[in-house]
């Protein structure tokens, strides 16, 4: 098995370099905003509580994310390794992640950290709300998503960092460049 946590603030490239990563490495991707938003559209019972959350950029609560998220991995019981994009972003959500992952007999391998400037990640996202249409995307939500990266899920690096697993990529130029960086990274702990 080998473990990848895709860490970085909203519209930092995590989604794009994560679908390079799987293809080379044929990791299972797993994204909570994904399956939060697949929930929505299928109008789940689950799908209907977290709705406004995502709308408004709130976190949904830990016990929530962490259940939904320990069920898709189960899901994959073949599975020669995990991405986790966008999970966790919280300290419970991680220690929770660890102690599921040791019922496994594995852990996390390696957290990639993309480091993207404010300002860089305002503009990609409002570049991508003009193809996408995403509905947690309008420019008022935005801040509130960015806050809650800087407010709570930053907290999350200094919990692996105290473990040696965090990796910092520089998450500015080109989508190949930045790639060729990654695939450095994992290949040192692979
Ligand atoms: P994302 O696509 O990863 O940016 O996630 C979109 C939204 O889903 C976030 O703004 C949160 O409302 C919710 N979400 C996704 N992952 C998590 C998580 N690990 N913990 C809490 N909320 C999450």
């Amino acid at each position: 098995m080998f473990n990848l946590v895709i860490f970085g603030p909203p519209g930092a490239g995590k989604g794009t370099q994560s679908e390079k990563i799987i293809n080379k490495y044929k990791l299972v991707h797993l994204s909570t905003g994904d399956m939060f938003r697949a929930h929505i559209s299928n109008e789940t019972e689950l799908g209907r509580k977290v709705k406004e959350m995502l709308a408004d950029g709130r976190l949904v609560p830990d016990s929530i994310t962490i259940d939904m998220l320990e069920e898709e991995v189960k899901k994959n019981p073949e599975a020669k390794g995990f991405i986790f994009d966008g999970f966790p972003r919280t300290v419970p959500q991680a220690e929770a992640l660890d102690a599921f992952l040791e019922t496994k007999g594995c852990g996390i391998d390696l957290v990639l950290q993309l480091d993207v400037d404010q300002e860089v990640i305002k503009h990609r996202i409002a570049e991508r709300q003009k193809v996408s249409g995403r509905a947690d995307d309008d420019a008022v939500k935005l801040l509130k998503r960015i806050d809650e990266y800087f407010d709570k899920t930053i907290h999350v690096l200094p919990y692996y960092k105290e473990q040696g697993k965090v990796t910092t990529i520089n998450g500015v130029g080109r989508i190949e460049d930045i790639f060729d960086k990654i695939s450095g990274a994992i290949d040192e702990k692979y």
